[in-house]
């Protein structure tokens, strides 16, 4: 006996990749992002040396964005910059000591910038 039932085939094409974290759907049906914009803000970008080894990590902290948000930034960091990096109690790490180029990647997307620390 065949169970031949209609012909949706589902596949994880490019269309699957897209989906959105926050809402999990494609297209993302997510009410608009209510964060102030990027210009209102100022991104505090730190310096920290952290126990693995004494590996540097530039830290990005005082934006106005929820968890989705600010992993959605780190991600967009990581990728400008080619380097690692992850959300921790609502501050980005972004591995390497890179700070130069993780300021020039926010000020890129419109972001104030200020460096503090060492
Ligand atoms: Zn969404």
């Amino acid at each position: 006996m065949s169970k031949r039932r209609g012909g949706v085939v589902w596949s994880s094409g490019p269309e699957a990749q897209q989906r959105c974290e926050r809402c999990g759907r494609s297209p993302c049906v997510c009410p608009p992002a209510v964060y102030p914009l990027p210009e209102k803000q100022t991104a505090r970008l730190g310096r920290s040396r952290k126990g693995r080894g004494g590996k540097t990590v530039v830290t990005i902290e005082g934006l106005v964005l929820d968890e989705a948000g600010l992993m959605a930034l780190a991600r967009t960091v990581r990728r400008r910059c080619g380097a690692g990096g992850t959300v921790k109690d609502g501050v980005i790490e972004i591995q390497g000591d890179i700070r130069d180029r993780v300021a020039e990647t926010l000020r890129a997307l419109g972001y104030r910038v200020k460096l503090i620390g060492g």
